[in-house]
């Protein structure tokens, strides 16, 4: 837990949020300022400040947060219709939260090259 940072606190429940699915290892919950119809994050329980700060360690967190993006698609029921998976990362990343979080942006039809 770093106490200076948000979605720590959010872990900690020290700031509300709307939780939609954790487990032990990861949680997710409504983005506050949402840029598709559903937008939601998902973080690891434990801080790490971006992939940049990702170690060989953690491949299996990882690869849970992911498997666990699927089954909040499946869960929020757009699996079969489409969904966005991001990671920012960093400033150029237009990284504005310092714990690593993977926005799943779903709802309507993404564009590509993103902004
Ligand atoms: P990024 O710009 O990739 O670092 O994404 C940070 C995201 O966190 C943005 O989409 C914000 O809208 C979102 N955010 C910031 N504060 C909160 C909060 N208290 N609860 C939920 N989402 C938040
Ligand atoms: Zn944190």
């Amino acid at each position: 837990m770093n106490k200076d940072c948000l979605f720590c606190r959010i872990v900690a429940g020290e700031i509300p949020s709307t939780r939609i699915y954790e487990d032990a290892q990861v949680m997710a919950f409504r983005d506050i300022n949402p840029a598709a119809p559903q937008h939601i994050l998902l973080i690891p329980r434990r801080h790490i400040h971006s992939v940049a700060a990702l170690e060989p360690g953690d491949a299996v967190l990882m690869g849970h947060l992911l498997l666990s993006a699927r089954a909040v698609a499946e869960q929020e029921g757009f699996a079969e219709t489409g969904f966005r998976c991001v990671l920012n990362t960093g400033e150029d990343g237009g990284q504005t939260v310092g714990h690593l979080h993977l926005h799943l942006l779903a709802g309507r039809q993404m564009h590509w090259p993103p902004g």
